[in-house]
């Protein structure tokens, strides 16, 4: 039996491991996988990783991290993997002297941000460090709490963090970006903003606001950016995002005008043809480049350029 989702995977997704989420409210067991000596813990510093040089992120065992100071919230439960539910944790590291020296696993590897991992990472290691970034960031920039400003801490295995003072509890929240391409004929919209690679052209993107739904957002950003007025959208695919925590929603749109009015957010858009896709996509263009292939952009992209013209 084939194990293939029925919908494309995009890299961030697909993690392979159990979340455990009927488990996070019993603290005994709780405190049996944190203490099992088959646990896993993959630390982040600064939101970076430790890459090993065979491609694969450091993973400590419990013995290890008694020399480490680990950052509030402490370890987080990632989950459990396979039959024998190994458990991973995530750690955020505490200010080191030198983060070689005082690493235990210092000189094997290098600490690397995850933009620049993401493309060593097999799918299944990025998908659990995507997490553990997105998850260890909120909690670093949302230890107090929004309604009362006492210190918060967190809760079962770190998927919350939970008030002493007045009770309420805080959710990591994950925002909704829509990301994408207005078409018109053989043709689609990219876009670029200033600081990009030279010649990096991608699909447009935006958060979606309060009141408001995936197809009027899709609309707005368009007009807004290019000018681009907007018929049908249709959905074409989603990825977990966690620079910080959005979910990408990537959309196809009918563009219903061709004539490209840019404000201050891009710094240039304009049409391109599936040949010229293709050829971005393969890195083969003369001019243009693609965007990363880890980005939603790029497999959105990807869809279009190899659809039925
Ligand atoms: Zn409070």
């Amino acid at each position: 039996m084939s194990n293939t989702p029925p919908h494309k995977v995009l890299p961030f997704a697909g993690s392979p491991l159990d979340r455990c989420e009927n488990l996070r409210r019993d603290a005994a067991a709780m405190r049996t996988l944190q203490d099992s000596d088959r646990a896993l813990f993959l630390p982040l510093w600064h939101g970076q990783v430790f890459m090993l040089s065979d491609g694969t992120p450091a993973l400590l065992q419990g013995m290890a991290l008694d020399t480490l100071s680990i950052a509030d919230p402490g370890p987080i439960l990632l989950g459990t993997q396979g039959k024998t539910k190994q458990p991973w944790f995530a750690i955020a590291l505490d200010e080191m002297v030198d983060a070689d020296a005082d690493f235990p696993l210092g000189g094997l590897g290098e600490w690397m941000d995850l933009r620049a991992a993401a493309p060593l990472l097999s799918t299944a290691d990025l998908a659990i460090v995507g997490r553990a970034s997105a998850l260890l960031g909120w909690h670093n920039r949302h230890r107090f709490c929004a309604n009362c400003g006492t210190l918060t801490g967190a809760a079962e295995g770190g998927i919350k963090r939970e008030c002493p003072d007045c009770g309420t509890e805080h959710f990591p929240r994950t925002d909704p970006v829509v990301i994408m391409l207005a078409v018109r004929g053989d043709q689609c919209l990219m876009g670029r903003q200033a600081g990009w690679p030279d010649n990096t052209y991608s699909a447009l993107a935006g958060f979606v606001e309060q009141g408001e739904s995936l197809e009027e957002a899709c609309a707005r950003e368009v007009g807004e950016e290019a000018g681009i007025t907007i018929g049908a959208v249709r959905y074409v695919l989603s990825q977990p995002w966690p620079f910080p925590s959005s979910l990408m929603i990537g959309l196809i749109a009918d563009a219903l005008s061709e004539e490209i009015t840019l404000d201050d957010e891009l710094e240039d858009a304009r049409w391109f043809s599936r040949t010229d896709v293709r050829a971005m996509l393969a890195s083969s263009h003369e001019r243009f480049r693609a965007p990363m292939n880890f980005s939603a952009a790029y497999h959105l992209l990807n869809e279009w350029a190899n659809e039925e013209a």
